[in-house]
């Protein structure tokens, strides 16, 4: 039997894309605490090294800090070839990488009549440009890396992949169709994949994340003049449970337990970590 520990996690080689970002940040210091030894893959690739010294120094752990670009493929496969070379072969794959922008925000959640002469502020108003962004860093920066990371996992018949979707993946949030429908798009693939992989013995799964304030959604949620919730702000923390945006420690357990071998039997499947906020109809 299965000791019911994280024991198994000991000595594992992790890859986290986006790993550099605030969630990312968080979830590295889980998997050192666990004895992984991790390799945050960040388009940012100065801040990538900085958050793997200081991890790796609070941890006594390994962690490294390498470039990689989720939507291109060349810089991920030299991103393997860096992590083979200094870490081994890959065990572990979390998709972190993602997010929404102001140039694939509505700037009204709902059209009036007042704006059909004017559409600029609503759906009409988007620009592809700012929509193909976000859409690709959603979903093909998580069929890109899982591609090329797993190919090592095929080879032990074990590993794991863990997606990070989101409360928009259920039912879309105003405002960010894009990321709505790709996020929707990760869930949909991190079923598809859990399939197609699950005689070969790797499992696929996801975590969605309710509301944390970030980098992608300050400027959504925070009023800047004041520093307070903004109307939407307050309406998230209204429509959850618990009464509150959540803390980045807050996705730990859920990432951990879905990479150890105590999820042995999960797969294709998305845990909210949200305050009961898709739980709650509001009334
Ligand atoms: P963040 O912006 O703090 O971090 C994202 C990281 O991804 C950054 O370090 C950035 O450099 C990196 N990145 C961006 N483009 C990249 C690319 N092309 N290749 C490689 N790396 C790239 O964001 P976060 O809030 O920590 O979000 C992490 C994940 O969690 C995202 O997928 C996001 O959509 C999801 N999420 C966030 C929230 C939230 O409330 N913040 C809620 C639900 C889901």
């Amino acid at each position: 039997m299965n000791k019911l520990s994280f024991e198994d996690l000991k000595g594992k080689v992790c890859v986290i894309t986006g790993g550099a970002g605030v969630l990312g940040t968080t979830m590295v210091q889980a998997l050192a605490s666990a004895g992984m030894k991790v390799a945050i893959a960040d388009i940012n690739r100065e801040t990538a090294v900085r958050v793997a010294d200081e991890i790796a120094l609070e941890c006594n752990a390994t962690v490294i800090g390498i470039e990689a670009n989720v939507l291109d493929k060349e810089s991920l496969i030299r991103a393997k070839a860096e992590i083979n070379e200094k870490l081994g072969s890959i065990d572990i794959l979390i998709n972190g990488a993602g997010g929404n922008s102001p140039q694939a925000t509505t700037k009204v959640e709902q059209m009036e009549e007042k704006d059909i002469d004017h559409p600029e502020d609503t759906f009409y108003g988007l620009q592809m440009e700012g929509f193909d962004k976000v859409y690709s860093l959603n979903f093909k920066g998580t069929l890109l890396p899982t591609m090329v990371f797993t190919t090592d996992m095929l080879k032990k018949k074990k590993g794991v992949v863990l997606n990070i979707s989101s409360m928009n993946s259920f039912r879309p949030l105003t405002k960010i169709p894009a990321y709505s429908a790709a996020k929707a798009s990760v869930n949909n693939f991190t079923e598809w994949l859990a399939v197609h992989l699950a005689k070969v013995g790797i499992r696929v799964n996801a975590i969605a994340p309710g509301f944390f304030i970030t980098n992608q959604n300050r400027f959504l949620v925070l009023d800047e003049k004041t520093g307070g919730y903004s109307a939407r702000g307050q309406k998230i923390v209204n429509s959850t449970p618990m009464g509150k945006f959540g803390e980045p420690e807050d996705l730990q357990g859920a990432t951990l337990f879905l990479l150890s071998d105590l999820s042995s039997f999960i797969t294709g499947i998305v845990i909210p970590v949200d305050g009961g906020y898709s739980a709650y109809g509001g009334v």
